[in-house]
Order: C-alpha cells, then structure tokens, then sequence
C-alpha cells in the first residue's frame, strides 16, 4: 500500500456553486463555472488542457490546484448479461467496486461510498477489514464519470444511480449529499432524483436529516429479517439503532417526502427465508407506503450462509403478495461474475480485507 501522500482535491468534488466560489476567489468571472462544468460532464474531458475555451492561465490554475483523474481501471469484467463491473484503484492505493447495470428502462450505475464498511453485516464481504476510509464526493462522481466514458462509445448515457456498493453512505453523509447534488444539477450529469436511490443499513439520525433534505430521491432500507432478534443476528446495527425506532424513522421519511421506501431483502436460506418470516415482515410493514425488494442472496464464501432454492423464494414472494405488499425479486446482475459487494475486491486485494 502506498503511503498517503499529499494529493490534490478532485474538481469533481466541487459542486457548482463550489466552483463559483472557487472561480471568484481566483479573480475570474463567474461565467467560467458553466464552461467547466460543460467540459467535465457534458464534453467528458480528460484533461484541463483540452478545455479549449479557457484562457492559459485558468486552465494552469485549475491544474495545479485540482486532479482530474482519479481513478484507475484495474480489473473490468464483463458478464453475458452485459453487466459490467469495475475494480477501481484510488490515488492512495485503495481500491473499490462499481457495477452498471444493463436494464430495459436504462442504463444504472451502483457506486461505493467508502473503502470498506464498519457497519459489520455478517452476509458482507466489503466490511470484513474493516472501515479504511471514506472517499470524497469527487471519487464517487468519477466513478460515474468512468461508465459513463465507456457508456459514450455506444451512445448511451447512465440514466440511473444506486448508492448500495460498498460502504454504508449516510456514514459519509456529507460527502454523499455532495454527489447527489453534482449528479443530479441539469449542469452536471443530470440524473433526476427519482432515478437516484440511496441505500442504508439504518442509521436513524441521518434518515431523518435525509428526510428533511426535502429531495425526490428514493430511499431503501436495508432489512433483511421482520423481528429484532433475526435482524441483530443478522445486522449488528440493530443493537444501536432498533427496529421499532427504525420503522419510525422509515414513516416520518415517508410522511415528510411522500415517497415510496424501498425495503432490501436478503434471502438467506434456512435463516430468514420461511413463510412465518414473510409473514411477520408484512405484519411489520402493512401500513407503510412501501416496496419489497427480494434479493436471493449469492453464496459468499468467507461466510456461511447458503442460497434460498427457487421454490421458497417463490413461496416467499407470494405469501407477501398475499398479504398485500408490493414485492418484487430483483433480476440477478452479473450472476457469472463477481457480482455480490465486496466480492471482487475481497478477491483481488486480499491486503485490504484482512
Ligand atoms: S451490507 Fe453495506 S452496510 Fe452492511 S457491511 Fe456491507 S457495505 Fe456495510
């Protein structure tokens, strides 16, 4: 690992009004704003060089001041069903994971928030080193950037973005809510929000200064077990942060943003994948204005659990129709390669997971 040596601010960590700030300070016209951010997002520039319409002198400060390339591609799979996902080495060494996903209604980019995770999920592979450190709204926007440059030699555009790779994001509030901004600004990349979906563990406080953000992104709570026993054995979060406080928290987003919660289910087989388990997960969401996401969970290898067969999954997903929830199995992406989070990187960088 290389040590952390001094390195200059991503340009994509700026949003606008940041850049404007910055342009003023440097005694150059506010209108300089738009042109660089025409050259990063929409011309996809790869150096300040190429920014033609710039004098010299802007284009030397901008330089010395900001780094533009920040990623590095390390491994780049491929899967039959057009799922790519990417091993990123970051400038202090680090790597992460981002996967695109191909769908009907377009093309969805799934970005990490930090290296590594601390929130401890006993399924996961990314938390198993631990928390290394959270990456800047300017390592999340490249990754983005990076699909979209491959997503350019087709024609195509990433129309979507989940925050579910590795690293629990509203443990990188701040840096998170930069991105959503960048991403989302008609001068960026505009991504609407309600093509944006952020995922969390639970971590109550910040689902309700999320709420109060008063933004149309969607929300999805990680879930994966309808009892506070199944879900602490599952998700040692739900010590500090309870069930019952979590579902408050889920109603006040919902009350407050009129929104659709998403809830992820992990299907875990023999541990929370029976008919008493769908059962006891629509007695606990009956009431709110909600959508189950069933995710037959891959077989990860550093950890025990085993996949749900085909029949109970159906079983599952029919008992919560039933009891009318809205409750759909995610398609799987990539299911030939290293799809589950953290997998590859577990794979690749052995260092970093111990
Ligand atoms: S599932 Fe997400 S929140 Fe849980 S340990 Fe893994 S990366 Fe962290």
């Amino acid at each position: 690992m290389m040590d952390k040596m001094q390195v200059k601010p991503s340009i994509y960590s700026l949003k606008y009004s940041d850049l404007k700030e910055w342009l003023e300070q440097q005694g150059e016209k506010s209108f300089r704003a738009a042109q660089i951010f025409d050259w990063l997002y929409k011309k996809r520039a790869a150096s300040f060089d190429e920014m033609t319409n710039l004098p010299k002198s802007l284009k030397e400060a901008l330089a010395e001041h900001f780094d533009l390339t920040t990623l590095k591609t390390i491994v780049k799979q491929t899967s039959k069903d057009g799922t790519m996902k990417f091993l990123f080495e970051l400038h202090d060494g680090y790597s992460i994971e981002t996967v695109l996903m191909r769908h009907n209604y377009g093309n969805s980019v799934c970005v990490t928030t930090q290296v590594g995770c601390r929130i401890g999920c006993t399924f996961c592979a990314s938390t198993l080193g631990g928390l290394k450190r959270n990456l800047s709204a300017g390592e999340i926007v490249a990754q983005v950037i990076k699909v979209q440059q491959i997503l350019d030699e087709i024609g195509e555009r990433v129309s979507h973005v989940v925050i579910m790779g590795i690293g629990e994001p509203f443990d990188n509030y701040e840096e998170m809510m930069s991105f959503l901004k960048i991403i989302n600004d008609e001068k960026g990349l505009n991504i609407g929000a309600r093509h944006i979906t952020v995922s969390t563990s639970g971590i109550i406080p910040k689902i309700y200064q999320f709420a109060d953000e008063n933004l149309q992104i969607n929300l999805a709570i990680s879930l994966h077990a309808p009892n506070t026993e199944l879900r602490t054995k599952l998700m040692p979060i739900n010590k500090a942060f309870k069930l019952p406080d979590l579902m408050k928290a889920v109603k006040y987003y919902i009350d407050k943003t009129g929104r659709r919660i998403s809830f992820e289910y992990g299907l875990f087989g023999g541990v929370n994948d029976q008919v008493e388990h769908a059962l006891e997960l629509a007695e606990l969401i009956k009431d709110l204005k909600c959508h189950v996401n069933l995710i037959p969970v891959n077989y990860v290898p550093e950890r025990n659990y085993v996949r749900t067969s085909k029949n109970q999954i159906f079983r599952f997903e029919r008992t919560l129709k039933e009891q009318g929830i809205n409750v759909t199995i995610r398609r799987e992406h990539g299911h030939d390669i290293d799809a589950a989070c953290g997998q590859l990187r577990a794979k690749e960088r052995k260092i970093e997971t111990r």
